[in-house]
């Protein structure tokens, strides 16, 4: 592919021009990556007041599939990204035809289909060394009946559309998991066998056009209520041959797949025996992921910057984490006080902690669960970032640090 690089101007006489599909907060900050850089910007979302779209230069306000929407976007930019998971991968391949579009629609696809992504995962297995939670596909009555005893308790978990554990029922016996797929109303599902879970990671790679990789350490991170609340990164978030493995076992599930742009998968740690060997590879995001936003104040080179690189053609310089840090999530409910009565948080408080990135989204409604920000916390050493960390929880009324 030929590089579009910054600055230049293009022949159709503007500058050179990224598009993302998608105006949620990951094209936000994909788009300020973007911008830094002097690249011109256009969003394509349905909304007129998304995140990414009121930072972009240009915003085209159409729903994600609609061609007159995907014509315009193709006409103005020369390489396009996506920032949401379920982008219809046939709006992906309309654009690749005409210019590059990097991740490509058939990563997105798999992505976009736990199914496929697991039997991807498995036949990946023996170089990755790394496998899947014990699961069965539920497509049919059949397969339902004939779900082994030994995958319940599980969770049942909706093939398509899921993120933020939505789409997902955790069920004891084969009473409940058939109640649950009929909730789920029968669409295609897969049973996962409920594991013992010690902590969790995900690790975020980009590859280039080129085939070259670059990668982050792992991070390790603290789920509450099935939503993403702490990332921890720093060298001793985990046992080091289990981070060694999930960096390596990530960069070869995106070559395997020819994956361009940045991808990020998740992890399970166990501890059962050593059939698996204490690591269970559990998703992969097709984009720029929630856990990676300490890379923005942590590390000479965010993942947004690597996103901008990878579709552009540019190098992928290795990045190097430069600062331990702590990432907290910003759901809405810091807007709520302990009575559900809308307050403003302390700000005042928050950044007068040393360390203290905050990032807001410009989301105004404030609910419950909504991801509105993120606050990094970088520092000396794991101690002085985690003592920052508790004072900053304790203010905003945050869990999950202590997990
Ligand atoms: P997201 O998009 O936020 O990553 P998701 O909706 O795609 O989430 P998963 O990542 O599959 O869903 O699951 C969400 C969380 O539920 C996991 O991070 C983990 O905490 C828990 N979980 C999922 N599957 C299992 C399992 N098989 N055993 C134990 N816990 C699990
Ligand atoms: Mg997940």
């Amino acid at each position: 592919m030929k590089s579009v690089f910054p600055g230049t101007v293009s022949t159709h006489g503007r500058p050179a021009t990224l598009g993302v599909m998608g105006g949620g907060q990951l094209g936000r900050m994909f788009v300020h990556a973007a911008q830094r850089l002097g690249y011109a910007t256009v969003v394509l979302d349905p909304d007129a007041q998304s995140p990414a779209g009121m930072v972009s230069h240009q915003h085209v306000i159409t729903p994600h599939g609609d061609e007159a929407g995907l014509q315009q976007l193709a006409g103005l930019c020369d390489a396009v990204t996506t920032e949401f998971e379920n982008v219809p991968a046939a709006a992906l391949r309309t654009l690749a035809m005409t210019l590059p579009v990097a991740p490509g629609a058939a990563c997105v696809a798999m992505a976009q289909n736990r199914i496929e992504e697991k039997a991807h995962f498995t036949a990946c297995a023996d170089v990755s060394g790394v496998s899947v939670a014990p699961y069965a596909v539920i497509e049919t009555p059949a397969q339902l009946q004939s779900v082994p005893a030994n995958l319940l308790p599980g969770i049942l978990k909706t093939a398509r559309m899921g993120y933020d554990g939505k789409g997902q029922m955790r069920v004891k016996n084969a009473a409940e998991l058939a109640a649950a797929w009929a909730a789920l109303k029968q669409v295609p599902c897969v049973l996962e066998k409920l594991m013992p879970l010690k902590a969790e990671c995900s690790v975020i790679v980009a590859r280039g056009f080129d085939g070259s990789v670059v990668s982050f350490a792992p991070q390790r991170n603290v789920h509450v209520d099935g939503v993403l609340a702490v990332t921890h990164a720093y060298p001793s978030n985990m046992p080091e041959d289990q981070s060694k493995r999930a960096q390596d076992a990530t960069e070869s599930i995106a070559r395997q797949i020819n994956y361009v742009g940045v991808l990020c998968v998740e992890f399970f740690m166990v501890d059962d025996g050593s059939e698996h060997g204490g690591l269970i590879v559990n998703e992969m995001a097709p984009r720029p992921h929630n856990s990676g936003h300490y890379t923005m104040d942590a590390c000479d080179v965010s993942q947004f910057d690597l996103q901008v690189h990878a579709m552009a053609g540019l190098p992928l310089p290795q990045p190097r984490q430069h600062s331990p840090a702590i990432m907290l999530n910003l759901l809405g409910d810091v807007g709520f006080d302990s009575n559900g009565q809308p307050r403003t948080p302390d700000w005042q408080a928050v950044l007068s902690l040393p360390g203290t990135h905050l990032h807001l989204y410009g989301k105004l409604d404030a609910r419950p669960g909504r991801k509105m920000g993120h606050l990094n916390i970088t520092g000396a050493d794991a101690d002085a970032v985690m003592t920052v960390a508790r004072q900053a929880a304790d203010v905003l009324g945050l869990p999950g640090l202590d997990a």
